[in-house]
């Protein structure tokens, strides 16, 4: 299937062929056609999968049939500020040849950039809960026109302690809407949510296993604790490892790692929840243009992350809850191209890698030869 084949507005077929994307990815060629016919959908896939542009691409088709109206009429909540500018920059990128609007509003920054924001009208709006109940509350923002509304990353956000927020946010909604609810995993309390919210849904499921497909070499080197950033350092004198997503268990953890890759001259940032708006904007930037080959950063903090061409993911440890896993690896290899995710794995964390494992259905390639 082509993006041709889709019905879809020329001006957007224009801005999809300006990204150079050759066709629609799997969540694309099935939520396109199922958001277009109206229908509620479920999604279960992370970053990585093309998600976003599949929600994306049908609101703004529905949008441009009509863009008289100067109200909010998709909202679409994310659970973290850098994941919620990046589906606002999609929604910008996707439509920057039709008359529509984005905003973006999140916690962390004064409101008055919000308020400025909101003041423009525009009908596309992404925010994170917090900080939208808020505006909201003080009568900046108004959801009664709400007509496609969005749920990203609805796990993080409930781990994130955001349920009420969103129930709130969700109250405030027009009852007649088209809803669309993303998770890369699938916990009680989402099932629940997902009830709540969605009538008679289209379930898409891309699973965690396609990512394999998607060319990303998984590797696993057993090495005991203390000598975890030592191997770092010598992984990172190969020149392959051209960008380096290195996730690290704590904050402290990942402050400790970013300085020894700095101290070999190697330069790193890093990034979690103790650095300001500025500080996190300012090291994605950097790793971005490649200015800085490596980024520590822990779990939260890396929601979201996207960034193209990623060649290596370093877990220094391995997560607990292999969901977690999946959620790390698929920062590379995006969208199909190629990468590796490499992890390491102390005695004590042999049976987090048997679970992961087990839920992948195959065993990871274990590099026996390193220092
Ligand atoms: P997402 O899963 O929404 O975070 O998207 C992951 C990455 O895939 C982003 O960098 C997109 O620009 C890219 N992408 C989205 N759709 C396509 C497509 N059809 N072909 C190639 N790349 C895509």
């Amino acid at each position: 299937m082509l993006f041709q084949d889709l019905n879809l507005n020329p001006a957007i077929i224009k801005a999809i062929e300006d990204q150079k994307y050759k066709k629609p990815t799997p969540i694309q060629e099935k939520a396109i056609p199922s958001v277009l016919s109206g229908k509620d959908l479920l999604g279960c896939a992370q970053t990585g999968t093309g998600k976003t542009a599949a929600f994306a691409i049908p609101i703004l088709q529905k949008l441009s049939k009509d863009s008289s109206n100067n109200k909010i009429r998709a909202l679409i909540l994310a659970p973290t500020r850098e994941l919620a500018t990046q589906i606002s920059e999609s929604f910008k990128t996707y439509g920057q040849h039709l008359d529509v609007q984005t905003g973006v509003v999140f916690g962390g920054v004064t409101p008055k950039r919000h308020i400025k924001v909101l003041k423009r009208e525009p009908s596309i709006l992404v925010a994170t809960p917090g900080r939208l109940l808020d505006l909201v509350e003080k009568g900046y923002a108004d959801l009664s026109s709400v007509e496609f509304f969005v749920l990203d990353e609805a796990d993080s956000m409930l781990d994130l302690g955001m349920k009420e927020d969103v129930k709130n946010i969700i109250s405030k909604l027009p009852k007649v809407r088209q809803n669309m609810l993303f998770s890369a995993t699938m916990p009680k309390e989402v099932s629940k949510l997902v009830n709540s919210i969605l009538i008679n849904p289209v379930k898409i499921e891309v699973e965690s296993k396609s990512l394999n497909e998607n060319g990303i070499r998984q590797q696993v080197y057993f090495v005991e604790e203390p000598d975890k950033t030592s191997l770092l350092l010598q992984l990172l004198k190969d020149k392959t490892f051209e960008s380096v997503l290195v996730f690290a268990r704590t904050k402290k953890k990942a402050d400790k790692i970013s300085k020894a890759i700095n101290i070999a001259n190697i330069r790193s940032k890093a990034i979690h929840g103790d650095k300001n708006q500025s500080e996190r904007q300012k090291a994605l930037e950097l790793f971005k243009n490649k200015e800085a080959r490596v980024l520590v950063a822990t779990d939260v903090a890396a929601r979201g992350i996207d960034i193209d061409k990623l060649s290596h993911v370093v877990n220094m440890d391995i997560p607990n809850v292999p969901e977690v896993y999946i959620h790390r690896i698929g920062r590379t290899g995006r969208a199909g191209m190629g990468g590796t995710a490499i992890s390491f794995c102390s005695n004590q964390e042999t049976t987090f890698l048997k679970d992961i494992e087990k839920l992948q259905g195959k065993s990871i390639e274990v590099v026996k030869s390193h220092p």
